[in-house]
């Protein structure tokens, strides 16, 4: 089954599980940068999603024409389109979810900090108008680099009096996915049946894939499984070397955020035991943001749930990346009180 169907019919399945088609609540969905790579995919996946009663898409420029072929899909959500900042009030108001992609990527030898001058500004203000305009609803970030843009978006949630910690969620799905799939190629089971855990950060070797919690369970040697870290924390580079000037991940990162929101908005409806991979305010290590699975519910985060039993490969990762996460979360942190 291609992934984008069997998140529709995993949505709609959930949909028809969980409440009549008459009582499935209102849910209105912004995606922040709505006509780029990754904003436009993403705009397709979240007009397909059962759950989405209200879809509004925002960016700069160009999303009239986005807002008026997506809507055109005889789906659910009502779509409206939005361009320039006049109209960020009005595309914010009332969301229960933000989605965040608006921000420049990457170019082959970029590393993902190389893009903080720019994307750092954008996010800053875009949270600006979130906690005006709907200070409640839940963000996923998905613009880079994480590690550093979502610390830069709690403070600036907290200048506003407004920072709800079980709201705002670095998106790391990505991650997971990758982890995933090169796990099931090395393994030779099923990818569908595959579950990695993948914690840390989101740039380099802040991303930490726990092979030795994979499942289905299979004998990797040690080779392998460095193989296949090395891959995981890699695989945006792989892309933004194959597309060779023209970006970074789009399509599998489209796909990864509307999985992701799609868990945030089952968390908000009330059905149980929605667990993904989130980087998230955590004290489950001395840093002060940090990514793992995260049990989402009613009002965000519902639970942080800890690391689980490490390999000595891992435990040596872990340590590895806390002064570069470190630093990340630090720079984000100083660019909100500087600037
Ligand atoms: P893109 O250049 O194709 O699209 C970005 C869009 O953002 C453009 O349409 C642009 O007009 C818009 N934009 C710029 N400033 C804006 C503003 N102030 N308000 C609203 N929209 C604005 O880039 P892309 O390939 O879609 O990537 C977007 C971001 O996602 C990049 O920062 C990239 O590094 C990041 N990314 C994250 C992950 C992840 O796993 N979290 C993966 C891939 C890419």
């Amino acid at each position: 089954m291609r992934p984008s169907m069997s998140l529709i019919r995993s949505a709609s399945r959930v949909a028809r599980r969980t409440y009549s088609t008459e009582s499935v609540p209102q849910r209105k969905v912004a995606v922040l940068g709505a006509g780029g790579g990754i904003g436009q995919p993403l705009a397709l996946l979240m007009k397909l999603n059962p759950l989405v009663s209200h879809l509004s898409l925002y960016d700069i420029a160009g999303t009239p024409g986005v807002a008026a072929d997506v809507s055109h899909i005889n789906t659910r959500s009502e779509v409206k389109g939005y361009a320039g900042e006049e109209h960020l009030a009005a595309a914010l108001e009332g969301c229960d979810v933000v989605i965040i992609p608006a921000g420049v990527p990457r170019k082959p030898g970029m590393t993902r900090d190389d893009l903080f001058n720019i994307n750092a500004g954008i996010v800053k203000s875009l949270t600006t108008a979130i906690a005006k305009y709907c200070p409640h609803a839940i963000i996923n970030m998905i613009s880079n680099p994480v590690n550093s843009i979502v610390p830069i978006a709690s403070e600036v949630l907290k200048k506003a009096g407004v920072y709800d910690e079980k709201k705002l969620f670095g998106v790391t799905t990505l991650d997971v996915v990758r982890a995933k799939t090169f796990y099931a190629g090395k393994a030779g089971v099923p990818v569908a049946e595959v579950n990695v855990p993948v914690v840390g950060g989101h740039a380099g070797v802040t991303i930490l894939p726990l092979f030795s919690q994979a499942t289905p369970k299979a004998n990797l040697s040690n080779d392998y499984i460095e193989a296949l870290t090395k891959r995981t924390q890699d695989g945006g580079t792989e892309v933004v070397e194959a597309k060779a000037g023209k970006g970074s991940a789009t399509l599998s990162m489209a796909y990864a955020g509307a999985l992701f929101a799609d868990a945030c908005l089952k968390g908000l409806n009330g059905v149980p035991d929605v667990v993904e991979c989130s980087f998230v305010q955590s004290s489950i290590t001395e840093l002060p943001f940090f990514a793992s699975k995260v049990r989402l519910g009613k009002n965000g985060v519902e639970e942080v749930l800890d690391l689980g039993p490490l390999s000595d490969y891992e435990k040596e990762g872990l340590e590895k990346l806390k002064p570069e996460l470190k630093s990340s979360i630090e720079k984000g942190i100083k660019f909100a009180n500087q600037s």
